[in-house]
């Protein structure tokens, strides 16, 4: 089983990039990665073992989305310009 080392470069999800990248480990809770640095944007963060965290930000934009569509009324006539 590999061991993991303070400085070894592993995949993880960055929140600030928003896919996968690598990073360093800075901190280690027993022989598992506590926390971690992007080494794209070099943000650190807790380790999420590559996982993707579920986005507030897209199911609002969903909404926002569902919104815009139901505020179109096909029925409407088109505005005429003078
Ligand atoms: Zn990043």
């Amino acid at each position: 089983m590999a061991q993991f080392r303070l400085g070894d470069v592993i995949d993880d999800w960055c929140i600030k990039c928003r896919r996968l990248t690598n990073h360093s480990i800075v901190s280690l809770l027993g022989d598992q990665p506590a926390k971690v640095r992007c080494r794209t944007c070099y943000s650190d963060h807790d380790y999420r073992h590559e996982q993707q965290p579920p986005s507030k930000k897209d199911l609002k934009k969903a909404d926002l989305f569902g919104e815009v569509l139901a505020k179109i009324d096909p029925a409407a006539p088109p505005k005429k310009h003078p």
